[in-house]
């Protein structure tokens, strides 16, 4: 055994997408001490991604659900413990306590501990059949009452018309279901597409047979021995339902991290470097919020974010500087439908399309003033690579430029 394998070695806690980046990267910087991966979730790590999507619909077997099979970690010297729940963090000796009573040692820590489904804050919210997703648990627990809301030709009404909710509806239109969205706000992903993507997705959604209310007040859950049969609004109607998906966004989970006493605000604050206020631990994925340069937090809940802060976090553990600054991008895919997002596009004030909307492949490009902020493309995969080079490296067409669909801009790139 060398000298590293007898210190504690670096334990991280999570082993979601940013746990298992960060313990991949540890191994690929070089390091040689022990890594022990610790998940709370009776499941080795597996992607989360399609739980809204194809395995919701059923079209996906467990094994390809592997994020990482624990062999395969083992194999790179991982250590992954499932089900352990760490309680506390004491950072004067540099142990955890965890939730069997049990004991651990570090002298590296990582937090990827994610982010927990914000819950609707209604009477009858915890009945029966009311259930956010998050977790593999979670959406077995849609699929199985989806079933039975279709073979008993019962309707789902899904709260929150963001991510979560438009992709379960997706889905549960795919199965057959009656459905209806509820956003409180008065438009589809309000906060990140444009006004003119957000009507598109709703006709599309429409076009699918789904029912769209828009400024929905939720007042309350209608439940019996059954669980939930109906959803009541602020008007005092109630529509009936046999299953409710509550997806009205996430907290991260920062808790251990503040009783901790580590910087937190409205996540783990961080650099871009994946460091936290203690430079014996660093935090990647959803449960952080970075600290941008001009001292705002940017909270970003994101496969690409958990990947790449994990690689980052790593390297700040092994004294190398690797911030994550590179273009930020996402994906949902609804019905045969794949929108892919390049940058930030908060702060927008101007807009181009690029391309057919009518004919469903196009993007739209957000423009502050004349800058470029992101790129929102829908089935146009190549305007989502090209937007990310530019938005990497920092390149601007004009509005007229971006809408114009002969005008080439792989030229900018060129130039
Ligand atoms: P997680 O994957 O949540 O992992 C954190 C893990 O830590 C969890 O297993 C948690 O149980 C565990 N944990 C927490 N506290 C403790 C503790 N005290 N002790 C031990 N373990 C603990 N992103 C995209 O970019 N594209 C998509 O299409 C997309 N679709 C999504 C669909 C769904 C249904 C969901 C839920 C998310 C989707 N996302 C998508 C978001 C993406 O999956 C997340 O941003 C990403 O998984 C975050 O990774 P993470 O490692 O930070 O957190
Ligand atoms: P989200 O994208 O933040 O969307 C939540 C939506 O619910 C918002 O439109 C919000 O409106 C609305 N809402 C909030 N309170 C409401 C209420 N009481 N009644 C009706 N509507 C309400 O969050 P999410 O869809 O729950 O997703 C959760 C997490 O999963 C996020 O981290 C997300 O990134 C991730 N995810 C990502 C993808 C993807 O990238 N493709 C797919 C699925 C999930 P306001 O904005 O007005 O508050």
């Amino acid at each position: 055994m060398t000298a590293a394998m007898t210190t504690p070695g670096i334990v991280i806690v999570g082993a979601g997408q940013a746990g298992v980046q960060t313990a991949e990267a540890l191994r690929a910087g070089g390091y040689t001490g022990r890594i022990t991966l610790l998940g709370d979730e009776p499941h080795g790590p597996y992607h989360r991604p399609p739980l809204s999507k194809a395995w919701l619909a059923g079209e996906m077997d467990a094994a390809q659900l592997v994020l990482r099979a624990p062999e395969m970690l083992a194999r790179k010297g991982i250590e992954l413990r499932t089900g352990v729940t760490v309680r506390r963090i004491d950072r004067a000796t540099r142990t955890l306590q965890l939730a069997d009573g049990g004991t651990l040692p570090y002298s590296g820590l990582v937090l990827a501990t994610g982010a927990t489904p914000r819950a609707l804050p209604l009477p009858g919210a915890d009945a029966e059949g009311v259930l956010p997703l998050r977790s593999r648990a979670d959406a077995s627990a849609i699929a199985g009452r989806m079933a039975t809301c279709v073979a008993q030709d019962r309707p789902v009404v899904v709260i929150g018309g963001g991510f979560i909710g438009l992709e379960v509806a997706a889905t549960a239109r795919k199965k057959g279901a009656r459905v209806t969205v509820l956003e409180a706000a008065p438009r589809l992903l309000g906060r990140v597409l444009a006004p003119v993507l957000s009507d598109w997705y709703a006709d599309l959604h429409r076009r699918h047979g789904v029912r769209l209310v828009f400024d929905a007040q939720v007042a309350g859950i209608e439940a019996d021995a059954g669980g939930v049969h109906g959803v009541r609004l602020a008007d005092g109607s109630v529509l009936p339902a046999g299953l409710v998906v509550v997806g009205i966004g996430v907290a991260a989970n920062d808790v251990l991290a503040r009783e901790a006493g580590l910087a937190c605000e409205r996540g783990i604050v961080v650099d871009a470097c994946g460091r936290t206020s203690d430079p014996a631990i660093v935090a990647a994925g959803d449960c952080t919020a970075r600290r941008l340069p001009d001292g705002s937090l940017l909270r970003l809940e994101s496969v690409q974010n958990a990947t790449e802060q994990g690689k980052s976090a790593a390297a700040a553990l092994l004294g190398q500087e690797r911030p994550f600054t590179t273009t930020p991008w996402f994906w949902s895919d609804q019905y045969d439908r794949k929108l892919q997002m390049a940058g930030l596009s908060a702060g927008a004030d101007a807009w181009a399309v690029r391309g057919d909307m009518a004919a469903g492949g196009f993007s739209v490009y957000h423009f502050q003033g004349e800058r470029l902020l992101a790129v929102d493309s829908v089935n146009a995969a190549r305007d989502h690579l090209q937007a990310r080079k530019l938005l990497d490296a920092g390149l601007s067409p004009t509005p007229w430029q971006a809408g114009d669909v002969a005008f080439d801009l792989g030229q900018l790139l060129k130039a």
